[in-house]
């Protein structure tokens, strides 16, 4: 057993902190976070130095690492900021399902253009009656000569309305039994007529991103935009999660460390009663339950990465981590906020946005009752 991480990995850490120092600040960050903007210099930026799709092979512009590389970069992101990190490391979401299902000529075409930051893609599982459940789905893809025909609409989709394309999960097969081995994923492109997305509102945290439905009318794509197999787009998505809760898990391990830094630096200069506020045990102790908070977080993420890396893939360990790693971001969030006092709840002071980014990760790519669920169903196994 070896926690070390190679040169490489470390290598990829400072060039990540180096990126960031020298491409944004907190003044930045909060004026995209105020409008609402997606930032798009810096994700750029990271295209170019290649700081997007280090999993993928590099004959896609990737840098042929893996689920451990990428999350070193997606940790040390949200470490130096929670919103821009999310946005960046969110920019190719679902692209993965392309990486490891889609046909040659689907990949050479999408892959290096978002690895290289020239476009954002998507992923459009959730319907607005189907969220946790997506066993069930009322879009709908249907054969008419060379096109598939699609009609339904999907919410919550992150890059909705900016992504380049879609991978949306459809119902192919409406005879199917249960209705999930009759569904297929579908590459739509954002400019496909018939497609429009709607923002689906105000929402507390991630606010670089795009957040919208996307209503899908008589949308015609070819036969040949099927990601993978048809009616195997259910099993397609279940194993896209577990790599991408990873990538979760470890955007909240880096909201969780960054809002740590902040508080650190905080009570360290703060005095009252005479005192640097480091000095009351109270807060000395705080600081020892987030820092051991997060070394757990970082323990079984990496190892869920590392796992994933080994091919030995555990939804279990996933789901564990994803879990471990959310509720470290918001507890930790929430006692750094604490330890700032008053300023804390202030916007200057940055804690309050990494707790509002925070949350989220107990939320999208499954809640946290639903890893357990699985993490429950891989103790159990199959009960009759
Ligand atoms: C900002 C944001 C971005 C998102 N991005 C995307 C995206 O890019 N693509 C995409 O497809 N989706 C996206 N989502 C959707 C997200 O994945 C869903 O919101 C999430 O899966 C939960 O579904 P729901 O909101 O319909 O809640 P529901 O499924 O209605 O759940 C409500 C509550 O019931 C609980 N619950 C439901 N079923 C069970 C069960 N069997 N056992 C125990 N508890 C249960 C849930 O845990 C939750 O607490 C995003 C959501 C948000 C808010």
């Amino acid at each position: 057993m070896d926690f070390q991480l190679t040169k490489t990995q470390k290598e990829i850490q400072k060039a990540v902190r180096d990126f960031c120092k020298g491409e944004f600040d907190k003044d930045l960050a909060l004026e995209l976070d105020q409008k609402h903007e997606f930032p798009t210099k810096i994700w750029q930026k990271a295209g170019e130095i290649g700081l997007i799709g280090v999993h993928y092979p590099e004959e896609y512009s990737g840098q042929g690492l893996g689920c451990m590389e990428c999350i070193l970069v997606v940790e040390e992101l949200c470490r130096n900021d929670s919103s821009i990190g999310a946005a960046v490391a969110l920019c190719g979401f679902a692209s993965e399902l392309l990486m490891h299902y889609g046909s040659e000529e689907l990949k050479e075409k999408y892959l290096p253009e978002v690895a290289e930051g020239r476009m954002l893609s998507a992923g459009a599982f959730t319907e607005p009656d189907h969220g946790s459940d997506i066993t069930f789905l009322n879009t709908t893809a249907v054969r008419d000569g060379d096109a598939w025909v699609i009609n339904g609409g999907k919410t919550f989709i992150t890059n909705g309305g900016l992504a380049g394309f879609y991978n949306v999960l459809c119902q192919t097969d409406p005879e199917a039994k249960p209705g999930y081995r009759g569904m297929s994923v579908i590459l739509v492109e954002g400019d496909r007529p018939g497609l429009s997305t709607q923002d689906v509102g105000h929402k507390m945290g991630i606010r670089m991103m795009a957040t919208t439905e996307v209503i899908l009318k008589d949308v015609r794509v070819p036969l040949s935009n099927l990601v993978g197999e048809e009616n195997k787009g259910f099993y397609q998505v279940l194993n896209f999660f577990d790599e991408s809760r990873i990538q979760v898990a470890a955007q909240a391990l880096g909201t969780a460390q960054g809002a740590f830094d902040r508080a650190l630096a905080y009570v360290k200069q703060r005095e009252q009663f005479g005192r640097k506020i480091a000095q009351f045990q109270v807060n000395q102790h705080k600081l020892a339950d987030m820092a051991t908070k997060i070394e757990l977080a970082r323990l079984i993420t990496y190892k869920a990465a590392w796992n994933y890396d080994q091919g030995s893939i555990d939804p279990k360990l996933t789901s564990m981590a994803k879990m471990v790693a959310a509720r470290t971001a918001v507890e930790v969030c929430d006692e750094a906020i604490q330890l700032l006092g008053g300023y804390g709840y202030m916007t200057e002071y940055e804690v309050e946005r990494f707790y509002r980014d925070a949350k989220i990760t107990e939320i999208y790519e499954g809640t946290k009752e639903i890893q357990k669920n699985t993490i429950a169903s891989g103790i159990l196994g199959k009960m009759k």
